[in-house]
């Protein structure tokens, strides 16, 4: 990725190039790692490209996540092998490829409480390994599943109760700094010819004579001024924002997203001794004990968040279903006086139906995210996840410039 800073000088700059006469090609409305992702794709495309966010960069979902690059192992078991081969196929590709200074591999530990689960987990995690391998085109970017006892597990984990378990799988999956990813985008983005302004908020969209969207009118949060950007398309990345933007264009068709809420809780490095991130089942989905600097970050959750989105919070109850998950493994259990942090995100969930009088035929659904044209100019993408991001950018533009557009580019 390319290194260019995102100054005030740079912000105002790019404020004004966008407002000018000339317009755009692409104006993308977000600066999530799904906006970040499309503004880059854009201007490698050599279009005049646009990116505008109304808060800082990443501030949305994209820096509230679990930290990690991965296929989601737990998809596995629900038979999607399409969704878990595109997700590891990425995986390989910033591990080695597009981000190697910021994705990391990260081992896990898998802890199993039976004898029986050993083979069971044993074929889901080397159908994983697999699937890695053949997106990786034969090379192996992170080391295959290992076999571990009583004996190995606790070299590793002394933190897991030995009394609660019989053993353990270590596999590998990898962590990113989910901010840091958005921001490398963006810069690299501006390195190759995008604008690029935080603090600035869509209000509106402008139309032509013919009502189609021709850019958007947005508010300088620093400044409070009014500027109008052109732009011959329009690409709505607003995650949980989603139906928000897209009513200040339409109040017929679009996405449909709800927001689901994910929390995690932060721990310091010395409430768990273990040299591995910790992998665990739930009833309800998986939780992650990950190793993130001098702390551990242990989560997710998946609730309905009904109130405002710009402010989710966990609840005593989301704390406490972590908590107690953990605890099944721990040999010493954790305490809410081992907590030093806990923060909540929204997943931007997609719901299967569109918005009544969206054009089924300008959509492409894919396996976790879906593309859409909202209105004439303005197109709308939401649902994947960090990891696919590039995928994602990629539908969208193709999206936006229709199909004798995006062959040309
Ligand atoms: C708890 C949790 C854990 C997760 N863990 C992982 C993980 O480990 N790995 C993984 O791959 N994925 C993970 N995900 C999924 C991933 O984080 C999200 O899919 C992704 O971050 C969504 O990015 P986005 O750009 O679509 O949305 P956002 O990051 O929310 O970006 C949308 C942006 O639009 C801006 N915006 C909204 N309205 C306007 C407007 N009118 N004008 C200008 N800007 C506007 C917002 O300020 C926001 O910054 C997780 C999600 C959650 C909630």
């Amino acid at each position: 990725m390319l290194d260019t800073a995102l100054t005030s000088t740079q912000r105002r700059t790019a404020l004004e190039a966008m407002s000018g006469e000339e317009g755009l090609d692409i104006l993308v409305v977000g600066g999530g790692v799904t906006g970040a992702g499309i503004a880059l794709d854009a201007a490698a495309r050599g279009l005049r490209t646009g990116i505008v966010e109304m808060g800082d960069w990443a501030s949305g979902t994209s820096s509230w996540s679990s930290k990690l690059v991965h296929g989601g192992l737990r998809y596995l078991y629900q038979l999607d092998f399409a969704l878990v081969h595109e997700a590891l196929t990425e995986r390989g590709r910033l591990l080695t490829t597009t981000a190697p200074h910021l994705v990391k591999a990260q081992p896990f530990l898998w802890p199993l409480k039976h004898h029986y689960e050993r083979s069971y987990s044993a074929v889901g995690v080397g159908l994983y390994d697999a699937l890695a391998i053949a997106g990786a085109r034969g090379h192996q970017t992170v080391p295959v599943q290992k076999h571990l006892g009583r004996k190995g597990t606790r070299a590793l984990a002394p933190a897991l109760d030995p009394a609660k378990l019989v053993g353990a799988i270590r596999f590998y999956d990898a962590r990113v700094d989910d901010s840091r990813l958005v921001i490398d985008l963006v810069r690299t983005a501006v390195g190759l010819g995008a604008y690029a302004a935080n603090r600035t908020w869509v209000t509106d969209f402008l139309k032509d004579d013919h009502g189609s969207v021709a850019g958007a009118v947005v508010t300088d949060l620093e400044t409070g001024e009014s500027h109008e950007i052109r732009a011959a398309q329009t690409i709505n990345a607003t995650g949980v924002w989603t139906e928000a933007t897209q009513d200040l264009a339409t109040d017929a068709g679009g996405l449909k997203v709800l927001a689901s809420k994910g929390i995690h809780i932060v721990v310091p490095k010395e409430a768990i001794d273990a040299e591995t991130g910790i992998f665990l089942r739930t009833e309800k989905s998986v939780l992650f004990i990950i190793p993130w600097q001098r702390y551990w970050v242990i989560g997710t959750t998946d609730t309905p968040w009904e109130q405002d989105v710009a402010k989710p919070v966990a609840t005593a109850a989301d704390v406490d279903y972590v908590l107690d998950h953990a605890n099944e493994v721990l040999a010493r259990p954790l305490t809410r006086a081992d907590i030093i942090g806990v923060y909540a995100g929204l997943r931007p969930l997609l719901q299967p139906q569109l918005r009544p009088g969206a054009e089924a035929a300008s959509t492409k659904v894919s396996r976790e995210h879906t593309v859409t044209r909202v209105a004439p100019g303005l197109t709308a993408i939401a649902g994947g996840k960090l990891t696919t991001y590039r995928v994602m950018a990629a539908d969208a533009v193709d999206h936006a410039l229709g199909e004798a557009g995006a062959h040309a580019h």
